[in-house]
């Protein structure tokens, strides 16, 4: 999973930025979402401020048209004969008639008793004192009140809640005469803000600035319409400022809302929206949720890739750092070792050798990486080597073989190997071969020589030095092992035995080492004869010889015993002391059927007596012991 190409430094610096970037990436995401909640309320602010600000104007229009009114009607009061003309032309000259069609209200005249004299409303004032409303104690108590603004109030017609604007009467020596007033229907701030969106929660509230509540839309709860809350966050704010806007938990409903407020005109009314933050945040809230979620399922992903990243890479540097540290053994074991140690993967190609390999083949290890394992093994020896890749690749973990390899110079080397199943992962599959190969030459060289000695102490132990034939002992026991066979198979065995005439002579004559090539002759001419298999030449002591003959009856025994006689004397070798003049041989031969009691030692002695009657005979000649001979000893 990790991409091999991306360099190890490179990665490291990735990862151990990852968590910064990551950290960053929340930052900003948070400082994006920070951002937009800031956005959502300064958009609700200018919202609800816009709202005040419509709301503020409509109702200080209507205030200041109503006030129109009441001056209008105080100026007609002072015109002569108001008091006594005609009711409808008194009515037109005392109430503005826009401002009534408004349907505000009422405008009348009141005396100072608080009873009606005038009323906008119908030419008849309606019954009613009013001596106990503020906005008619105001005037009789001060006279300096001007435009007064009322509480709220039931009216006495219509029992709707209503809001009176009232005047002094000027008279000519300052007394209480009378006000002027102008009601003004709530219902009618109720039908403006009807319209306007809200929000779940969000109220208008028009206040007085003593705190007493005025109006409220959605007039849900009529219980706060003219109770006073001097202590109402709106008033705290507006004491620094006539609007504004600002966020405070209400004290009414413990909800949190944002608050926008404006003084209306110059009078003591403050309009105020409120928006429940629920409804602010309500759009960035929905918005808010989608970012953050793909935030945190990028930033998850990313902080799983990160893990996984570091993860792998610390496998890789613990398997790299394991693989360092079994490298370093290997190669501090390798370069100081004068066994060569070999490095070869399952398909059998090399993949290191380390330098002591030149000593061993010649080649330098760089000559040989990347080859196969079998590539300057002797070609009679790579089934060996091939059969110990197979057996290591089955699974054996170890495997040791003797085997040649041709030395860069031509030689051929002994190698003794010894290969090793490794694994480079730990947990991970053997993958590997470790070979040690030691040069074995030598000890080879000094087996086969053992070897090339025991066989010749074998050979020696049976045969003749001088020539070559068979030697006494095991002259002996050819003997004892043909007697037996031959009885076993009833078949006639035949014995000669030899003896150099005048040996004794020829020595004095001519020398002893040419006393011995003569022996050496008669040795080959003896070899020369017998060809049967079976047939066996013997050096039987000094110059006599013997031969065993087999399966040869005693007419066969004369036939190879002159042969061999008539061949050394064929040699005409001088031998001046010798009857013949030349170097002859005389033959003692016996024949015989082996049977139980048939004792070599007779055998011999038979022989022996025919060899004595040949020499008894002049020399130079066979004597069969079946057909006998001279028995006259002759001197040489
Ligand atoms: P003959 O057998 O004909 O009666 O006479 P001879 O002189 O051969 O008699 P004998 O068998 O008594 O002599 C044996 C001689 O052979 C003694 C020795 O000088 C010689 N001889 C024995 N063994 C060797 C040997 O290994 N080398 C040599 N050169 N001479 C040997
Ligand atoms: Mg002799
Ligand atoms: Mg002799």
């Amino acid at each position: 999973m990790m991409p091999s190409g991306v360099p190890p430094r490179l990665l490291r610096a990735f990862l151990a930025t990852g968590p910064a970037l990551l950290a960053g990436f929340f930052a900003f995401a948070l400082w994006v979402m920070w951002e937009a909640r800031q956005e959502a309320w300064n958009k609700a602010a200018l919202a609800a401020a816009n709202l005040t600000t419509v709301v503020e104007r409509d109702l200080s229009r209507n205030i200041d048209g109503l006030d129109l009114s009441l001056q209008g009607a105080i100026k007609s009061l002072s015109l002569p004969g108001i008091g006594t003309a005609e009711p409808g032309l008194r009515q037109a000259a005392l109430f503005d008639i826009s401002t009534t069609a408004h349907d505000l209200g009422a405008v009348m005249v009141i005396d100072a008793a608080g009873d009606r004299i005038y009323e906008s409303v119908s030419d008849m004032p309606r019954a009613g004192n009013v001596s106990g409303r503020d906005y008619f104690t105001v005037h009789r108590d001060r006279a300096d009140a001007g435009l007064h603004i009322s509480h709220p109030f039931r009216r006495m017609h219509g029992g709707d809640w209503a809001i009176a604007l009232s005047r002094r009467l000027p008279s000519p020596d300052g007394a209480f005469v009378g006000i002027v007033a102008g009601t003004m229907r709530l219902a009618s701030f109720s039908e403006l803000v009807r319209g306007l969106d809200l929000g779940d929660r969000g109220t208008l509230t028009l206040l007085q600035t003593d705190g007493t509540i005025v109006a409220r839309a959605p007039p849900k709860d009529e219980s706060v319409i003219g109770k006073t809350f001097p202590h109402s966050v709106v008033l705290r704010h507006f004491a620094d400022a006539d609007s504004g806007t600002f966020e405070e938990t209400s004290v009414v409903d413990g909800v949190r809302r944002l608050y926008a407020y404006r003084k209306v005109g110059d009078h003591p009314l403050i309009v105020v929206t409120a928006t429940a933050m629920d409804t602010v945040y309500a759009e960035w809230r929905t918005k808010a949720l989608q970012i953050a979620l793909i935030v945190v399922a990028l930033g998850g992903t990313g902080m799983m890739l990160v893990a996984l990243l570091r993860r792998e890479v610390r496998r890789r540097l613990e398997a790299e750092r394991a693989a360092r540290a079994s490298e370093a053994q290997y190669r501090a074991v390798a370069d100081y070792s004068s066994d060569a140690i070999l490095r070869t993967g399952l398909d059998g190609v090399r993949r290191y050798l380390s330098p002591s390999t030149e000593h061993l083949v010649g080649y330098r290890p760089d000559e040989l990486v990347g080859r196969r394992w079998t590539a300057n093994v002797h070609p009679d020896d790579r089934p060996i080597v091939e059969l110990v890749l197979a057996r290591l690749r089955g699974g054996i973990p170890q495997v040791t073989a003797t085997y040649r390899v041709l030395h860069k110079d031509g030689s051929v080397v002994w190698i003794e190997s010894q290969s090793s199943l490794i694994r480079n992962r730990p947990g991970g599959e053997a993958d590997e071969i470790v070979t040690i190969a030691r040069d074995v030459t030598a000890r080879k060289q000094a087996e086969d020589a053992l070897a090339a000695l025991t066989e010749e102490l074998a050979q020696q132990a049976t045969t003749d030095a001088l020539t070559g034939l068979a030697n006494r002992r095991q002259f002996d026991r050819l003997l004892e092992q043909e007697v037996r066979r031959m009885r076993r198979e009833a078949q006639p065995l035949s014995l000669l035995l030899l003896d150099a005439d005048c040996f004794k002579l020829y020595n004095d004559r001519y020398g002893h080492p040419m006393g011995d090539q003569v022996l050496r002759n008669i040795a080959e001419a003896i070899r020369s004869v017998i060809r049967r298999p079976g047939d066996v030449g013997v050096r039987h002591g000094g110059e006599e010889f013997a031969v065993i003959l087999p399966n040869t009856p005693s007419e066969g025994a004369v036939r190879v015993a002159e042969a061999i006689r008539k061949a050394v004397a064929a040699w005409n070798m001088p031998h001046e002391r010798a009857p013949a003049g030349i170097v002859t041989v005389s033959v003692g031969a016996v024949s015989v059927h082996p049977g139980p009691d048939t004792a070599v030692a007779s055998l011999l002695a038979d022989a022996d007596r025919a060899l004595y009657a040949a020499k008894a005979g002049g020399r130079n000649r066979t004597v069969h012991a079946a057909v006998g001979g001279g028995t006259e000893a002759v001197r040489c």
